[in-house]
């Protein structure tokens, strides 16, 4: 092997090097942030289902994709009765939006055996229960 080809293989081998160092601060980079996670949402002032793209730091409501107004709440169902809803919103210490309690329940048949709907579905309007909007 001459000295040409030897700075040539040295060269490779930096840029390589490099290649591989970018490759791993990007996606280092990219786990550090929050990611966009699709939540199954109602929005209370369409009164729609809709799915929002937000990360999960993301203040709630979160803004609706199809009116543009903040009262996008995470869609809930009863494992009872199998209701869909938002329950009864508290207002918030900080008055801005109102928020979904801690400990929500059914509307409809008062069981607290709920959770996040997190079925691929969309939810037909008139089998969404909303609170009124604005509140
Ligand atoms: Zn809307
Ligand atoms: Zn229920």
């Amino acid at each position: 092997m001459d000295k040409r080809n030897l700075t040539l293989t040295g060269i490779a081998v930096a840029l390589l090097a490099a290649a591989t160092v970018y490759y791993f601060t990007r996606s280092g980079a990219q786990a550090r942030m929050p990611s966009k996670v699709s939540v199954n949402c109602a929005c209370l002032a369409c009164r729609k289902f809709v799915g929002v793209d937000a990360k999960i730091t993301d203040p709630k409501p979160f803004t609706c994709p199809l009116c543009g107004q903040r009262a996008a709440y995470p869609l809930l169902m009863c494992r009872d009765c199998g209701a869909y809803f938002v329950p009864n919103l508290e207002r918030s210490p900080d008055g801005e939006f109102p928020q979904m309690p801690m400990a929500p329940s059914c509307p409809k048949c008062g069981s607290r055996n709920v959770g996040a709907y997190v079925g691929r579905e969309p939810i037909p309007a008139d089998k969404l229960i909303l609170p009124k909007w604005p509140q």
